[in-house]
């Protein structure tokens, strides 16, 4: 039989897919985020995308960029560096992007890696589209309607009258699985036909920061070694369920968002 266009995952899929430390692993084994984004003007995004990481299961969240000192402040068990990618050590997956600004050194710099890549805000802006296509390993891309329209050359209100379609679209172009953002949040896979919908989440999500969050919770669940398309949806459904969480019946700023992370991991698992 032919499967279904669209797929909503539910409590137990996710918990299948949420890591889970066996009694003989290391901090290696469980994988090594590494989070270039932020920057002098947006220092804040770099903390709450390592917040997100530090939540999502990998072992260690290395961070590349120029809002070390606000990351270290904050959470000092992140590995901090000042140099560009490349020269960061071990990492086994990137998260680049998100409050990153101008320079699109980075991007390129993670764009060429043979690990898995997820491009977030300005990274999704700068990096060049064929680099994206050649890439041996998967590539993540999590826009909302306006950078999915920016990508697309189209206009916002044609990507928020067709979602589904733009986000195949997307997947098909770059070869990518795409997380598209807003009201419903889609998945779609450049392999399998089929189209993930996040069925948590909560308006109260639309506030500043909280994409930054979400970057780093699913960069998190690919170093675990979660597929695309599955460290997508699971982070889509931990991070809809934190925020409902965070702003139970009253508003919520992106880090509550992250610090209600655990509790909605823990009800889910
Ligand atoms: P960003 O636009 O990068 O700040 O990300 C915003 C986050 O909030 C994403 O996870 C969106 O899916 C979520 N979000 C934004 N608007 C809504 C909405 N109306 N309903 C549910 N979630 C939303
Ligand atoms: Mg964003």
């Amino acid at each position: 039989p032919a499967e279904p266009a669209l797929e909503a995952p539910q409590h137990a899929d996710v918990a299948a897919l949420l890591p889970r430390p066996a009694a003989e692993s290391d901090k290696y084994r469980r994988g090594v985020v590494g989070i270039a984004a932020g920057s002098a003007r947006y220092p804040g995004a770099a903390v709450l995308a390592v917040w997100g990481a530090l939540r999502g299961g990998a072992g260690a969240v290395r961070y590349v960029g120029p809002a070390g000192n606000a990351v270290i402040a904050r959470f000092p068990e992140t590995l901090v560096s000042d140099q560009g990618p490349k020269r960061a050590g071990r990492v086994q997956a990137w998260v680049v992007g998100p409050g990153a600004g101008d320079d699109a050194e980075p991007v390129a710099e993670v764009l060429a890696t043979d690990v898995p890549v997820l491009l977030d805000a300005d990274g999704l802006r700068l990096a060049d589209r064929d680099a994206v296509r050649a890439r041996t390993a998967p590539t993540l891309m999590t826009p909302h309607a306006g950078e999915a329209a920016a990508l697309l050359g189209t206009a916002r209100e044609e990507v928020e009258g067709a979602r589904l379609s733009a986000v195949r679209e997307l997947a098909r172009r770059y070869r990518a699985t795409v997380l598209l953002k807003g009201s419903t949040t889609l998945i779609a896979d450049p392999g399998r036909g089929t189209v993930r919908v996040n069925p948590t989440g909560t308006p109260w999500l639309a506030t500043a920061g909280s994409g930054d969050v979400l970057s780093g919770l699913a960069g998190s669940l690919l170093a675990s070694g979660l597929t695309a398309q599955d460290a997508a949806s699971a982070a889509a459904y931990v991070h809809g369920l934190a925020g409902r969480y965070a702003a139970d019946g009253a508003p919520a700023g992106a880090h509550d968002v992250a610090e209600a992370i655990p509790s909605a991991w823990r009800d889910i698992t």
